[in-house]
């Protein structure tokens, strides 16, 4: 069964055909922002270039951001505009003419590294996707979850510090004021501006990979950020075991390539306010597939609900 796979991110639309468990085809297009119309064209366009006999019968969307499953509306997105507030489901059906699911972009990739990476054979899996934002996307039972309605494992915004940062979700001491790039950025420049001293001080660009050379370094200032986060990252770790039991924590999103930084330090946040029982039998990995995961797991999701 040939089955297609899209995810619509703020630049790129990734595109994936998998034929039963193998990626038989792919494609790539820059997101067309200015309507749902564009949008919907360069769809069609590309399930013509992966499937020009028309075979797929079903298709998966994923999509950055907050959406309702039931009718694909995005109730919150920066980068999409033009999916803001409709309902994007219907239409993506009608431009690609078969039935469609949509769904947030990391419980797509979780249930790509489910299915093709870091968590093979699992099936109780939680992915954090830690870049400039932090998200999350469960696999429960062998299932990508998606609660009541698709927006189930936004991990990127429990509370883990109850003076923390004001978040731009308007909440304080989200997740992802605690380990969030553009956060962490953010609390070095500060510290910097206010006379720390740190190797930082010469880093150009000053970013989220710097603070991670300097840390690797022995750089004590930067070691102290990521030990920060990497405690932040614990502490909801040991939320997400303590209520799901499960098998693994995967580490996807940029900051996965410092996995070895802050695997360890997750894991003593986490150890410390776990059930050993729980603790004990989960592990904690980093992401293994790339750029394409979201796609692919939307594919691979679209296929499952198909049989
Ligand atoms: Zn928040």
């Amino acid at each position: 069964m040939l089955t297609l796979g899209f995810d619509i991110g703020g630049t790129f639309i990734k595109a994936v055909a998998l034929r039963d468990l193998a990626v038989v085809g792919h494609g790539e297009a820059a997101v067309r922002h200015e309507s749902l119309e564009a949008l919907c064209l360069q769809l069609a366009d590309l399930r013509r270039e992966l499937d020009p006999t028309s075979e797929a019968k079903a298709a998966g969307v994923a999509v950055a951001g907050l959406v309702d499953k039931a009718t694909g509306r995005l109730t919150a997105s920066p980068h999409l505009p033009s999916l803001r507030n409709v309902d994007a489901k219907p239409r993506f059906e009608a431009a690609l003419q078969i039935p469609v699911s949509v769904m947030n972009d990391a419980t797509a990739a979780a249930f790509a590294e489910v299915r093709y990476g870091a968590a093979r054979g699992l099936s109780h899996v939680l992915l954090i996707t830690a870049g400039t934002g932090v998200g999350g996307g469960l696999v429960l039972n062998g299932e990508p979850y998606e609660g009541a309605s698709g927006f189930a494992g936004e991990i990127g915004h429990v509370p883990v510090e109850p003076q923390g940062d004001a978040c731009a979700c308007g909440k304080h001491g989200c997740l992802e004021t605690e380990c969030g790039a553009y956060y962490l950025v953010g609390r070095a420049r500060a510290a910097l501006g206010s006379g720390v001293h740190s190797s930082l001080e010469k880093a150009d660009p000053l970013d989220a990979a710097a603070i991670f050379e300097a840390a690797r370094a022995g750089d004590y200032f930067a070691l102290n950020l990521i030990d920060r986060a990497g405690s932040a990252l614990g502490r909801a770790c040991a939320m997400a075991l303590q209520i799901l039991d499960l098998e693994r924590i995967v580490i996807g999103g940029g900051l996965a390539r410092s996995a070895d930084l802050l695997i360890p330090r997750i894991m003593g946040a986490a150890r410390a306010r776990t059930f050993g029982e729980i603790f004990g039998r989960a592990s904690f990995v980093a992401a293994e597939l790339g750029h394409q995961a979201g796609a692919i797991g939307a594919a691979a999701t679209a296929m499952q609900r198909a049989r």
